[in-house]
């Protein structure tokens, strides 16, 4: 739908992902085919996908610097890459970097749940289908309110811009995003964010566990 290149596309890109891809035709394949459960098996949610590209982004990086990847050597570096023990990490960045491996440039090149979202509601143009257990559709229908939105703020700003008020609006992209504030405070964050940290504002809401295993 977008013509514009995401995040992930890029990574994809730079890395050569899609090489290293021997089950399906492609990542972007991968990706559709887990998260629509077209292949048969159970779907994914974005976390689960977005967790296996980045290991899989991390492995890749392993492979070409010679880093052992056996056993669960990529799983617990990633778990301490993106935990929150700061000294663990940096010992694990320290042993990157005699590998040969910039940590700093892996870590930035991983995406986020949103992005991984994004890229198969827009790039992909996807479409889950609704069956039994679809643990994502909270999600999807505040998508498409901003789908809905973007299309709406699309056409006006096209009126504006004939009618010579705006020139050039169309030219503008449109990003349309839901943001949660705390009624307490100034707190504000994207609807996405706060599901996936399982809170609005750590202050004045109750915090739940976070982050693992949804599915
Ligand atoms: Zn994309
Ligand atoms: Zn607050």
């Amino acid at each position: 739908m977008s013509s514009d290149r995401c995040k992930l596309d890029i990574v994809v890109e730079r890395y050569d992902l899609d090489e290293f891809e021997t089950l399906y035709d492609s990542v972007d394949d991968r990706l559709l085919s887990r998260w629509t459960g077209k292949d048969g098996t159970s779907s994914d949610g974005y976390r689960a996908l977005t967790e296996w590209f980045n290991k899989r982004l991390l492995k890749t990086v392993y492979d070409e610097n010679g880093r052992d990847t056996t056993g669960t050597r990529v799983e617990s570096d990633y778990a301490v890459l993106t935990g929150d023990k700061e000294l663990l990490r940096e010992e694990v960045r320290d042993d990157l970097r005699a590998s040969g491996i910039n940590p700093e440039q892996v870590q930035q090149d991983m995406i986020s749940w949103s992005t991984m979202r994004r890229h198969l509601n827009s790039c992909l143009d996807g479409e889950k289908q609704v069956g039994g257990a679809d643990s994502d559709w909270e999600q999807r229908s505040v998508d498409i309110a901003s789908k809905v939105a973007e299309s709406k703020v699309k056409e006006a700003l096209s009126s504006l811009d004939s009618a010579g008020t705006l020139p050039a609006g169309t030219r503008a992209n449109v990003g349309v995003q839901i943001l949660l504030g705390c009624p307490d405070c100034q707190t504000r964050i994207p609807f996405e964010d706060a599901v996936d940290r399982g809170y609005v504002c750590k202050d004045h809401f109750p915090v739940t566990m976070t982050a693992e295993g949804d599915d």
